[in-house]
């Protein structure tokens, strides 16, 4: 580990669809919506995933009605269980394994979703003082996931996460607290749809934030920590969220910006966004 320039950055944290079986194409259910046009079941294939496991419209998702597959990430769990726990036989292959391959899919997701946000927080230099219990939680959950689907099963990913979070907000608070000034504390609020427009929110807590549909163009939210906020057609035209902790590229991919939006150097900016 000594050597590793970046812990988020490593490849098993980021879904790589080629080395999967469709596992969220299959094992996942959704619903018709704003964000599908149709329902699925779990364990039912979608009707657009190919045998080839690829998506049939993936350059068409958002305009065929499929808004909520662009904004899901596996965090890599998708590889993970094809390739690790099944070792690379597919549930076309082994339809026997297909029932545990959908069920272990889930937990698998829960674990790599944990095991990014420990990533991250053992890239911020000034989590340092922390960064010795993050890299053990680290290692153990990362174990885990190599472990067979039977102990996979058995995991109690509430419980991980109850002791991870901990670790998690430690790790911002000794990030946000070098941000100079007065930080406001916006954890769990109900902002949806609120007018924020222009807010200076850097190093703010928006932990769980409900932020649907708020307007928070042109808003400064550097360093802000946006663990598991929802930004489901959040305004971010104009925002700087450089530097931003916890955030990922599905919470991005749901929201709105530009080409103005500033966003941490490892995310991209989602091609919908307007230029
Ligand atoms: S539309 Fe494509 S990405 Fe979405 S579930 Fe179906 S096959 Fe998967």
């Amino acid at each position: 580990m000594s050597e590793r320039t970046s812990y988020a950055a490593q490849p098993d944290l980021h879904a790589d669809c080629g080395s999967c079986f469709g596992l969220c194409c299959v094992a996942l259910p959704f619903s018709r919506s704003s964000d599908f046009p149709v329902n699925k079941s779990a364990g039912t294939p979608c009707g657009n995933l190919q045998e080839d496991f690829r998506c049939g419209i993936h350059q068409r998702l958002r305009d065929t009605g499929y808004n909520g597959c662009t904004v899901f990430d596996c965090f890599g769990a998708g590889q993970k269980v094809s390739q690790v726990t099944f070792k690379g036989v597919s549930w076309r292959e082994e339809p026997g394994s297909a029932r545990a391959m959908y069920e272990v899919f889930p937990v698998v997701r829960r674990l790599h979703e944990l095991l990014k946000y420990l990533a991250q927080a053992l890239d911020l230099p000034a989590a340092g003082p922390v960064h010795p219990e993050l890299r053990r939680a680290y290692e153990r959950l990362d174990a885990l996931t190599h472990d067979p689907v039977e102990t996979l099963l058995a995991a109690d990913a509430d419980a991980l996460r109850g002791e991870v979070n901990p670790l998690l907000l430690r790790a911002s608070e000794l990030v946000r607290a070098a941000v100079p000034g007065r930080k406001k504390d916006h954890r769990g609020a109900d902002l949806m749809g609120s007018r924020l427009r222009g807010a200076k929110l850097r190093g703010a807590s928006l932990r769980g934030a409900l932020l649907v549909a708020a307007d928070l163009s042109g808003s400064d939210l550097r360093d802000a920590d946006l663990i598991g906020a929802d930004m489901r057609d959040t305004d971010l035209r104009g925002a700087d969220l450089r530097g931003a902790l916890f955030l990922t590229q599905a919470q991005l991919n749901a929201a709105r910006g530009d080409a103005r939006t500033k966003v941490p150097q490892e995310l991209n900016h989602p091609s919908h966004w307007a230029a």
